[in-house]
């Protein structure tokens, strides 16, 4: 039996995602490129196709449950099973807006891409996860969905000059989710981490992080390839463990 992979990368037609499905697919995955632009998803996957790696489109809007089971049927229907997800898709819609005014209109798109759609979507495609002899899952959550780091009054994380309350907020649930899902997996094969990817140059990141996008991805793809007695429910960047 090969033991080439699959895995899908939700939110890979640019930034760290693209990366990631890159890295990935480099090392002989079949890489299913998820984008809800059909134009950039496509452009994104005949970039990769070029490089001669294995990587498919696949229409995907984390915040759209139709495309949640389109994307079901279609792994089911030609893999069987689902070795690696990668929860990468995210926005940021409350930049540098203080608590007392981010608007509900912005937590609620904000909590619909970064929380509800991306378990909603795991929870989805778990049954095909659980027909993988190695399963991981992995969720990009940021440093700045620590709570431990965002009440230290010596880091400034804690206040509007990164982000904002609801993005940084998404990335807390996001991590509670993770932890809870690795508990309730822990018996079985399956691994499921959050990580931080570093500050890193994207549309989302902007032009001052340090971080190339190889950087980035990083963290991910060692998390998306834990070998069997790797860790679970952990929140980490590269080989640091962060404070929730
Ligand atoms: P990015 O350049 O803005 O890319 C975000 C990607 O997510 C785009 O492909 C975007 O698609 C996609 N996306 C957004 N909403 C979506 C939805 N509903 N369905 C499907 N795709 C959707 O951001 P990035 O910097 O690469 O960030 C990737 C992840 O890392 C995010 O979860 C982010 O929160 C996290 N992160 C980034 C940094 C950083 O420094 N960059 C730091 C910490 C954490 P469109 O092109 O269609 O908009």
């Amino acid at each position: 039996m090969s033991d080439k992979k699959i895995a899908l990368v939700t939110g890979a037609n640019k930034g760290i995602g693209f990366e990631i499905a890159r890295q990935l697919a480099k090392q002989g995955n079949t890489v299913l490129l998820g984008a809800r632009n059909e134009k950039k998803g496509e452009a994104a996957t005949e970039k990769l196709r070029a490089e001669n790696l294995d990587v498919r489109f696949l229409k995907l809007d984390v915040s759209n449950p139709e495309t949640h089971e389109s994307t079901r049927k279609y792994i089911e229907e030609n893999f069987g099973k689902l070795d690696i997800l990668v929860n990468n898709a995210g926005v940021s819609l409350d930049n540098q807006v203080p608590a007392s005014q981010g608007t509900l209109e912005q937590w609620r798109g904000t909590f619909e891409t970064n929380v509800f759609g991306t378990i909603a979507l795991t929870q989805k495609l778990l049954p095909l996860i659980k027909k993988s002899e190695a399963g991981r899952i992995v969720n990009l959550s940021s440093i700045l969905g620590s709570l431990k780091w965002s009440s230290d009054p010596a880091s400034n994380i804690g206040t509007f000059a990164f982000c904002g309350t609801a993005y940084n907020a998404s990335k807390a649930a996001l991590n509670m989710f993770t932890v809870h899902l690795a508990n309730e997996l822990k018996d079985s094969p399956i691994k499921v981490n959050c990580c931080h990817p570093g500050w890193v140059k994207t549309d989302m990141g902007g032009e001052n992080a340090p971080l190339t996008l190889e950087e980035g991805a990083r963290t991910p793809v060692l998390l998306a390839t834990l070998p069997e007695e790797g860790f679970t429910g952990r929140y980490v960047y590269l080989d640091e463990e962060l404070p929730w």
